[in-house]
């Protein structure tokens, strides 16, 4: 038996039962205390005649679920199970929503919605923490198969990464974001560059941007090898990831490889229950994703072909 599969065994009885659950959750939820979300007083009477605790402000009487104001508000799914579901994800080896299925033993569709709300949690989590330090950029291209002509192919799709590093030049942290298909020919460079450093990188980082031409001579091959690595490891886990929802995907990628030296069940946890959950035409794209927490900036360009 893998270490994985034993310390996975020995989480599921640390969290074997929903109160054990509950009161990791409340942790995660208000880590000072209780807040009331409408008057923020911190007293509430505690109703424990439901499945899952409920809250009642001692001062504006206002009554709120433990799971109100989380990825999991709403889901009749034990605690139990999106605790392990948390704990998956926040493995650096990747999970897919069929894996999820069998291992916690719901059914496809419901695995399914688990794993989006909590890819959107880490998506936002990526988000709000910008590149600081000497930041570099680099075009990259995401596909699956080596092309090297003058033309977009409907596989392929031009990212943008930008890096942290260490003044050894050691890549600390990374972003991986879309961006347009502008005409491959075109001699400028893209202005979802100034975009990207504008909503990810810090006002104050360094910014050594390097070539944005697909097929540039310079390079920066560390950052188009980080590339090839994330289409590599969401190819392998998620098979056929259409564009729309790649950036998401993107997202969830970053912050493992961010965290890749992390304990990291509780610090997800924590994002799951500080997060919205979405919304069902969200995940599905028929509306755009936006989230009410504030934005800032960003970084990096080289090419990656194929
Ligand atoms: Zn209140």
């Amino acid at each position: 038996m893998s270490m994985d599969e034993v310390s996975f065994e020995s989480f599921c009885s640390r969290f074997a039962t929903e109160k054990d659950c509950v009161q990791a959750l409340y942790q995660a939820k208000w880590p000072n205390g209780f807040c009331c979300p409408r008057c923020r007083h911190p007293y509430a009477y505690v109703i424990s005649t439901r499945r899952l605790p409920l809250y009642e402000c001692q001062a504006c009487r206002s009554q709120t679920s433990l799971i109100s104001g989380t990825v999991m508000e709403g889901s009749r799914t034990p605690l139990r199970l999106w605790f392990q579901a948390i704990y998956l994800h926040a493995r650096p080896v990747g999970i897919n929503a069929l894996q999820l299925s069998r291992i916690i033993g719901v059914t496809y569709k419901t695995a399914w919605l688990i794993c989006h709300k909590i890819r959107h949690a880490m998506s936002l989590a990526e988000r709000d923490q910008l590149l600081s330090g000497i930041v570099s950029l680099s075009d990259a291209v995401y596909s699956d198969r080596p092309v090297a002509s003058l033309e977009w192919h409907k596989q392929e799709q031009p990212l943008i990464i930008g890096a942290s590093s260490e003044e050894t030049g050691k890549v600390v942290r990374i972003k991986i974001k879309k961006q347009n298909k502008v005409p491959l020919t075109s001699r400028y460079d893209s202005p979802d560059q100034e975009i990207f450093i504008r909503e990810n990188v810090e006002p104050t980082a360094l910014v050594r941007r390097i070539v944005k031409r697909r097929i540039g001579r310079h390079r920066d091959l560390a950052l188009v090898r980080l590339c090839l690595e994330a289409a590599s490891y969401l190819g392998q886990t998620f098979h056929g990831i259409g564009p729309k929802h790649l950036q998401v995907y993107l997202d969830q990628y970053c912050y493992i490889w961010n965290r890749r030296k992390q304990a990291a069940f509780l610090e997800l946890l924590q994002f799951c229950a500080i997060t919205r959950k979405i919304t069902y035409p969200k995940l599905t794209g028929s509306t755009p994703v936006r989230s009410s927490r504030p934005k800032r900036h960003y970084g990096v360009a080289s090419t990656l072909v194929g």
